[in-house]
């Protein structure tokens, strides 16, 4: 039954899909990136614009060809870098289905089922994650955007309190908010301040414990030292360590305060509410006013899915909200949740994976990992080369070679092509960050990895005795 215009490319693209995931596996991880060259060797495989056409099948097969020497296994079982999730094969599929379908998600009139599948999976979220039924949940790219969204909501709301609406009056000569935020905020909060005209300069920053997480003592001082409306940016899930800030002891601090704010970056931290094992981490997270989590992170839909969540349904749709004649927009549309007019049907992979997995699959997925990230600190501790540096309470292991460098033992590791593990500043010297974020990591992946990486500090070590 299937259509001649259709057919032929599909075929290729599932035959590029399934080459690709077999290979997953088995192949060298990382691909050596060369800063001299900058991408040029990749792009001029690409080429210039043609002049005439190609058949579509083989405008596939081309392209699959003229990837291949760029593609990273980051969906495979043994990256480590960033947080960086695969994509479980239930999510995949309905990711095609929703590239099929090519339905619009900006109102509920191009795609009653579209719609309706972002509201029920955004429910699905907010009793998954312990979060109150009545907040909205606008469907993002990632978590970035996912900070963008509830920092606006947040500015709108702060500043309607006192009487200035920010939409329409701007910040210019506005009572603006403080931003108060963590000394280890990620850098997309950052970005959104920059981005919501509140200036990434002027947060206040909170000093941190060893393991990063905001001093909430601190805290309160420094807001008993602030007048006016305050945003408190707190966080679930540091990227080096994966420790959470103390939100119970944040939201009694931010509960004082009568125009207060606070806003909770959970981009992959926030997924510990849904496992009865690490609830505890993120204690007290149910009682901020806006949440940032991702999708494609540890939920492991492919990219691109983040979720922005907030308290104050009117705060939201007032800050993002778009109106003209030939809309029908209403506060209820999907659009009215997000900065975007018109987006993909983003939320059906987040809905395929939940049903798939089921309340019981999401906390054993991140229990897994949790239990292969110890597994990891302790077979990386057990090498005298090596010290591992935080308390892995979640699924994020920072490790140092006690002597070498380790931008040095990073690069090593990737020339070897087991595993890739990216690094980080922690303590002003430079560390490995491994996390483990991935559905199809098996206990025989760390293992694997963990030999590669101690081969690696030998290697390093020995160079440096001769
Ligand atoms: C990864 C991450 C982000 C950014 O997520 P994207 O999905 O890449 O936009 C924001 N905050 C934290 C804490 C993160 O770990």
């Amino acid at each position: 039954m299937a259509d001649p215009r259709f057919d032929p490319v599909l075929d290729r693209a599932r035959r590029f899909a399934d080459d690709w995931l077999a290979s997953l596996p088995d192949r060298p991880v990382g691909r050596p990136v060369d800063d001299a060259d900058d991408g040029a060797a990749l792009r001029a495989r690409l080429g210039a614009l043609p002049e005439d056409g190609t058949p579509a099948d083989r405008v596939l097969d081309d392209l699959a060809a003229a990837l291949e020497p760029g593609l990273v296994a980051t969906p495979g079982p043994r990256y480590f870098g960033f947080v960086t999730g695969g994509a479980l094969p239930v999510a995949l599929g309905a990711d095609w289905m929703a590239a099929a379908a090519d339905q619009n998600v900006a109102a509920r009139v191009m795609s009653p089922a579209a719609t309706a599948v972002e509201e029920v999976t955004g429910a699905w979220v907010l009793d998954l994650l312990g979060l109150p039924g009545e907040c909205a949940v606008g469907f993002t790219t990632g978590a970035q955007m996912a900070n963008v969204v509830g920092l606006a909501a947040a500015r709108h709301a702060l500043l309607a309190a006192v009487g200035w609406d920010v939409g329409t009056e701007g910040l210019a000569g506005a009572p603006v908010p403080t931003v108060v935020i963590g000394a280890h905020a990620h850098s997309t909060i950052l970005q959104a301040l920059r981005l919501l005209g509140f200036g990434s300069g002027r947060a206040v920053r909170v000093p941190a414990d060893d393991h990063g997480r905001m001093r909430a003592d601190v805290l309160r001082d420094l807001l008993a030292a602030i007048d006016g409306p305050v945003l408190v940016c707190g966080q679930a899930g540091q990227v080096d360590t994966g420790a959470c800030d103390p939100l119970d002891a944040v939201a009694d601090v931010v509960a004082t305060r009568e125009h207060a704010w606070l806003h909770v970056d959970g981009a992959f931290g926030l997924w510990a509410a849904a496992s009865p094992a690490h609830r505890h981490l993120v204690a007290g997270a149910e009682r901020a006013d806006s949440w940032t989590v991702d999708a494609h992170k540890w939920l492991n839909v492919p990219y691109d899915c983040g979720m922005a969540i907030v308290r104050d349904r009117a705060a939201l749709t007032a800050a993002m909200s778009t109106s003209a004649a030939y809309l029908p927009l209403a506060g209820a549309d999907p659009s009215s949740r997000v900065p975007e007019s018109s987006r993909r049907a983003r939320a059906l992979p987040v809905h395929a994976a939940l049903r798939h997995l089921g309340r019981a699959g999401v906390a054993e997925l991140v229990e897994r990992c949790c239990t292969l990230a110890r597994q990891a600190a302790e077979e990386l501790a057990g090498d005298p080369d090596l010290e591992v540096l935080n308390d892995v309470v979640l699924n994020q292991v920072l490790v140092r070679p006690r002597d070498g460098d380790a931008r040095e033992l990073a690069a090593a590791i990737a020339r070897d092509g087991t595993c890739w593990v990216g690094t980080t500043v922690w303590q002003d010297r430079p560390a490995l960050r491994f996390s483990v974020s991935n559905w199809s990591t098996t206990p025989a992946d760390i293992s694997r990895s963990v030999a590669a990486i101690r081969a690696a500090a030998r290697d390093q070590a020995g160079t440096r005795a001769e």
